[in-house]
């Protein structure tokens, strides 16, 4: 603990981290270590972790990287932070993050890092000019830069694979439903999905069995599956496993850079046993017009109870209910969240919603019937996770299509509920790190991470 706090203050420039607390985190520690003295043999006894900022914590500000929630403090913690606690970890900190998990940069956080008195984009710790990815982009700049062992991240659409991909560390987001929502501020809840962000496979193993589990009575969709050991499968043999290769995932539009990072890591995987299998995903194109017509939808519901009346931020001045309501989100969300705000409401709304918001929920269907389809071939699927390196930041300026059209490979896992890992796969483009994606069938976590870890 006390390594890893020093490691933070030396690089707080790099914006990770959104608030620490080293006298609790000492306080923690020390408690850890009076358990191990007297035998505790809890996976995770001691270990520091620090957390994506969307989960709520009740020793550590939230602020979802909004101004909304500035100050905010919750009376309890996440399902997914009171396990791990339980697992014995101690915790660190609280990580940037894009505002309510909405960007793929890290560049929506309207949080202030410690360490400085306004908001600042994240930064890639491989290059200092570039963006570290998102929405997770602290969870996974911490651990890349060695601030913390390991993370806790969200993924509604890609959020912790890209950053993990970007960073050149590992990620998975498990089927939907294995870790509860309850306490992660929800974003798209039919989409959001807990997960760990660490240097391997192994460890991302061992912080995934702490973080799942049934929560009935706090996360109607949370699945009736029991705790699994995600390690068990590690060091397996790949032997005759099929790994799918999708035409739509391997066609133009991939860099150079990153598609030789990848052929590299496929040829090990040939040389481990495993077989290259053609398939296709035909609606892998639809994914990103879906996925920004759902979460969107979703996330203009959910947001409405930021209005000023139960918590957060309150406009000061205020002529009467609805000018406050008015005043109050003008003031506490970003563009990027008013955007989808509107977008949300405009999909949902009368004459609209068989246009846009039904048929979307249709091609849904559609694209999770295409990996079953796809899975009769092969055991896993791979892919890039990004088209391209990280990108400078300020790159893509004010336009958000830019950013929208980067997450195509994420977005179709997401919006079928699969698990999906991405594996560091060496260096692309400017010497920046580029990420493997490997999709699992429901419930093969244990597959995709012995895949994961006999590459490394
Ligand atoms: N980049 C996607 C978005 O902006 C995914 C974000 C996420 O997974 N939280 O919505």
């Amino acid at each position: 603990t006390e390594h890893f706090l020093a490691r933070m203050r030396q690089h707080q420039s790099l914006g990770a981290f959104l608030a620490v607390d080293e006298d609790a985190s000492r306080a923690q520690a020390r408690l850890a270590d009076e358990r191990l003295a007297a035998g505790s043999t809890a996976a995770l006894e001691g270990v520091p972790l620090a957390h994506k900022d969307i989960f709520v914590t009740r020793d550590f500000p939230t602020t979802a990287g909004s101004r909304m929630l500035a100050g905010y403090r919750s009376p309890f913690d996440a399902t997914v932070v009171r396990k791990l606690a339980e697992a014995g970890a101690v915790t660190l900190g609280k990580l940037n993050c894009d505002e309510f998990a909405m960007g793929s940069a890290n560049e929506n956080s309207a949080a202030v890092p410690v360490g400085f008195d306004s908001a600042q984009p994240v930064r890639n710790p491989w290059d200092s000019t570039r963006i570290p990815g998102g929405s997770s982009g602290g969870s996974a700049v911490a651990v890349a830069a060695r601030l913390v062992p390991a993370t806790t991240g969200t993924d509604t659409g890609g959020s912790i694979r890209q950053p993990a991909g970007f960073c050149g560390i590992t990620g998975i987001k498990p089927t939907y439903g294995r870790a509860s929502r309850y306490g992660m501020v929800a974003f798209a809840s039919s989409l959001d999905q807990a997960g760990p962000l660490a240097r391997t496979a192994e460890d991302c193993a061992l912080l995934l069995s702490a973080m799942c589990g049934p929560d009935p009575d706090r996360d109607s969709t949370s699945l009736d599956r029991p705790a699994e050991d995600f390690s068990r499968q590690l060091n397996d043999s790949l032997d005759g496993l099929r790994i799918g290769m999708p035409k739509e995932f391997f066609a133009d539009g991939v860099a150079p850079g990153v598609r030789a990072a990848l052929d590299a890591a496929l040829k090990e995987y040939e040389k481990l046993g495993a077989h290259l299998v053609p398939i296709s995903l035909p609606r892998t194109e639809l994914a990103i017009p879906v996925y920004y017509i759902i979460a969107p939808a979703e996330a203009s519901s959910n947001l409405s109870r930021f209005d000023g009346v139960k918590f957060g931020h309150r406009a000061k001045n205020y002529t009467d209910l609805m000018d406050m309501y008015k005043k109050t989100r003008a003031e506490g969300f970003g563009d990027e969240v008013k955007r989808r705000i509107m977008i949300g409401t405009y999909v949902l709304s009368h004459g609209y919603y068989d246009a846009y918001y039904l048929q979307a929920q249709k091609i849904r269907r559609m694209i999770a019937d295409d990996f079953q389809q796809a899975f009769k071939a092969c055991d896993v699927i791979a892919g890039p996770v990004a088209p391209s390196v990280a990108w400078k930041i300020g790159e893509h300026g004010s336009d958000p299509l830019a950013d929208y059209l980067a997450d195509i490979f994420t977005l179709p896992a997401s919006l079928a509920g699969l698990p999906g890992v991405s594996v560091p796969a060496g260096f692309g483009e400017h010497g920046m790190p580029v990420g493997l994606q490997l999709i699992g069938n429901y419930f093969q976590e244990a597959l995709l991470l012995n895949a994961a870890h006999r590459l490394q």
